[in-house]
């Protein structure tokens, strides 16, 4: 029985729970415009999903988690799919995809840490589709852009009946999948402040496999001027409900040389700001220690660059 070709094929392929399971029924609007989409979400939005990447959405409909009587395919929407860079910020716009900041090459320092964390958003078929404005409206705690979003003190852009509103990252995440858009807005953009010229972003992550999401990730961006940290931002992925900022861990660096021991001690500091998941395979006190372990690789790495290429964006 086991060698049936058939057979093989629907065990290997099947996701695990999943079986035959299709979405239930819905409708489906492609809006051509944003104040078509606000129209028509401004009439369902309770009862309605957006739909961008659909990486995240098309397998909560599978699983039936999500129930939508009506989904609001926004790909169709011209204009929404661009990256400027403008004196100050750069502006994502809610179709920008994961790949399109892997391959960001602007002159900042946030095109460097696109660059740097992207290769962890999944596989290269997520990253094609899946767009950063629909992490950051799906908010997973391990979301690595939601980190991003957190660190870099990010701005959402949402449009509804009320009229446009923007809304800082520190008040977007509520909670696991939770944030502060109304279900009638729609996400068209999400504003990140520009790092000071010469700072320098690393990240990184413990997870199982490749492409899974992360245990634990860190990242971290740092302006060394005159040998002493004068600009720094630590952000943190999978540890607490919410993405975090490690302000505490910031505080203790400005003004300081960035000696071996400052470094550790900021990361300690930074580990002790989470309150990371209690699980099985990954157990709080485990997760911490990660947390600490990566924030310190970051720092130490994001200063070594900054000796080695001083000249360096
Ligand atoms: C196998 C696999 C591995 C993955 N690994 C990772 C990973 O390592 N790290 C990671 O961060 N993500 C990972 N993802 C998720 C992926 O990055 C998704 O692309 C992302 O989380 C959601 O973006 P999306 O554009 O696909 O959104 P969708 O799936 O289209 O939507 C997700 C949710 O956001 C809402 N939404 C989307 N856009 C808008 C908008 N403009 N306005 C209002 N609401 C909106 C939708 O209604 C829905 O509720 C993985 C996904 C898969 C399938």
């Amino acid at each position: 029985m086991f060698g049936h070709p058939r057979f093989r094929y629907q065990r290997r392929y099947r996701m695990p729970g999943m079986g035959d399971m299709k979405p239930a029924q819905f409708d489906y609007v492609a809006p051509g415009s944003v104040p078509e989409a606000v129209a028509v979400l401004a009439g369902r939005g309770p009862e309605s999903r957006v739909l961008a990447g659909g990486q995240s959405l098309l397998i909560e409909l599978r699983y039936r988690t999500a129930r939508p009587a009506l989904v609001v395919d926004v790909n169709g929407i011209p204009g929404l799919a661009e990256i400027a860079v403008e004196d100050g910020s750069v502006h994502v716009g809610a179709l920008v995809r994961h790949a399109q900041l892997e391959r960001a090459r602007f002159d900042d320092p946030l095109a460097g840490l696109f660059r740097e964390v992207a290769p962890y958003v999944g596989h290269p078929p997520i990253r094609a589709r899946g767009t950063f404005a629909g992490s950051l409206a799906w908010a997973h705690p391990a979301s690595e852009w939601c980190a991003l979003a957190m660190a870099m003190g990010a701005g959402i852009e949402l449009e509804g009946p009320a009229g446009r509103r923007t809304v800082p990252a520190d008040s977007w995440f509520r909670g696991r999948f939770a944030t502060a858009c109304l279900p009638e807005e729609l996400v068209t953009g999400v504003r990140l402040p520009r790092p000071p010229a010469g700072a320098v972003p690393a990240f990184a992550e413990l997870r199982r496999t490749h492409g899974s999401f992360a245990l634990a990730a860190a990242l971290v961006v740092l302006r060394l001027v005159d040998g002493r940290v004068d600009w720094v931002r630590v952000g943190l992925a999978n540890a607490a409900d919410v993405p975090l900022r490690a302000v505490e861990a910031e505080r203790l660096m400005v003004g300081e040389p960035p000696e071996p021991e400052l470094l550790a001690e900021a990361a300690a500091r930074a580990a002790a700001e989470a309150n990371p998941p209690d699980e099985p395979h990954a157990p709080a006190a485990y997760r911490r220690h990660a947390l600490a372990t990566l924030v310190r690789r970051c720092l130490t790495r994001a200063v070594r660059a900054r000796h080695e290429h001083p000249g360096a964006a």
